[in-house]
């Protein structure tokens, strides 16, 4: 695609990346096929192309964001489909992620917008206070139905019809040891999953320890910075990444890690771009893109180690691939090939590539378009008749969970439990057979 930047605005590092992503776009609009938007919708405004054209004309000629460019930005989930599909290489993912920090500095959302967003970045990424809020939506769950009735304040009614019934109990972060292990991990604590499913991380501690790994926490590190930096507020995601890098940076000097493990998919593709995002730091580009290096799906790292022998026959399994793992890491295989060497039956469901409308804060702050693919996904995965649905993202396992009458749990649960470990949470509720 031609640009008409000019070198005034080529001198700003962000501006000359985003021309050179546009420009490799060659309009061939084969992304419009899988992006779930487009399918919903279909306005080529609210596709990967439409979107490029839109982005391109705002940044090259300086404009102030209009509330309709803004919507069609506001709409895209980065579910990074579209990069999976581009036979061009276009790096969606990095001019979306301009393109928001642009809206950010330049926009003036509606007031309820702005105290909605900033009501997440406030809350979501601290688990103390994720925890009392979800302990506050409890009390107000029952005033949801009225406060859907105000457009205003959709993301509300979306925060408390999302918020669970019940919120688990804290469970600390012990780093766990093993004699002679053949090598050591950080596992990241992250912020939602260790509040909503504590036992994600405790059966991933038990499957680490028996291959063989001794697993740190490490001291200072928090939330990753997706949830902000896709809200476009890009100093709080710089900062969330630096706070990382010096964390795991320590870490590293001090004991060695043979991998930064990572749960949560939607963490895993930001922090393995951590390199990319403090690229222009001088005193931290290189320990970032070490970081990234270093980061990990747990599935991508169990799936290159030899894991001791397991016995899980008898469970189905439906298997949702998280766009951050499918398309935003790349590790398709993996999960599965895992599951079924641990014993299960996976099945896979039609429109496996479509988003399931969870993108991270997407579910609350556009409710209309996250329920339709929830739905849309739900019943995909329910036509498999499936015992249980197993994903490795906690946004997606809330945002399926809510719809599904099949039990949801991650992934590292079922091959814990088929290594020896108890039963995930979701399927023990269930009075589900241990496996055979
Ligand atoms: S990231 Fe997803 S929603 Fe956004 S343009 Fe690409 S395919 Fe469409
Ligand atoms: S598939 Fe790639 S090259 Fe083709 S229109 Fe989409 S982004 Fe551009």
């Amino acid at each position: 695609m031609q640009t008409g930047f000019s070198p005034e605005l080529l001198a700003d590092p962000a501006m000359r990346n985003s021309e050179t992503v546009i420009r490799k776009c060659v309009h061939c609009g084969f992304c419009t096929a899988t992006c779930p938007t487009y399918v919903l919708l279909g306005d080529e405004l609210d596709s990967p192309r439409g979107r490029i054209y839109l982005i391109k004309d705002m940044l090259e000629n300086e404009r102030v964001p209009t509330a309709g460019v803004v919507k069609h930005i506001d709409r895209c989930l980065s579910c990074l489909s579209c990069m999976t599909t581009c036979p061009s290489g276009v790096h969606y993912m990095h001019l979306v992620d301009h393109a928001r920090a642009y809206i950010e500095a330049r926009y003036r959302r509606p007031w309820t917008e702005r105290f909605f967003r900033a009501l997440l970045a406030a809350v979501l990424p601290y688990p103390r206070r994720f925890r009392l809020a979800l302990g506050l939506a409890r009390w107000a769950r029952s005033a949801t139905p009225l406060v859907a009735r105000i457009p205003a304040l959709r993301p509300l009614a979306a925060m408390l019809a999302l918020a669970p019934r019940t919120v688990p109990a804290p469970a600390s972060a012990r780093a766990a040891s093993v004699a002679s292990p053949s090598g050591r991990v950080a596992l990241l604590q992250g912020c939602a999953e260790p509040v909503l499913r504590p036992e994600v991380r405790a059966a991933t501690v038990r499957v680490l320890n028996r291959a063989g790994f001794d697993v740190v926490f490490a001291r200072g590190e928090g939330c990753c910075g997706a949830l902000v930096h896709h809200m476009g507020k890009e100093l709080a995601g710089l900062d969330a990444a630096r706070r990382n890098v010096d964390a795991w940076t320590r870490e590293i000097e001090q004991g060695g890690l043979a991998a930064i493990v990572i749960t949560a998919s939607g963490c895993g593709t930001t922090i393995k771009d951590y390199g990319f995002m403090l690229r222009d730091d001088p005193a931290y580009a290189q320990k970032a893109a070490r970081v990234s290096a270093l980061a990990r799906d747990i599935s991508e790292f169990l799936a290159g180690l030899a894991m001791p022998p397991a016995a899980a026959r008898g469970l189905r399994v439906a298997y949702h691939a998280a766009c951050s793992l499918q398309h935003g890491q790349k590790v398709t295989d993996a999960p599965r090939h895992l599951l079924r060497q641990a014993g299960y039956e996976v099945v896979v469901p039609a429109e496996a590539h479509l988003c399931c409308g969870s993108a991270g804060t997407y579910n609350l702050l556009q409710p209309d378009i996250a329920g339709q693919l929830g739905d849309r996904k739900v019943a995909n995965l329910e036509r498999l008749a499936a015992d249980v649905i197993a994903t490795g993202n906690i946004g997606c396992a809330m945002q399926i969970g809510q719809r599904a009458a099949v039990p949801v749990v991650h992934v590292i649960e079922l091959l814990d439990w088929a290594g020896g470990g108890p039963p995930p949470g979701a399927l023990a509720a269930a009075d589900y057979p241990r496996p055979r």
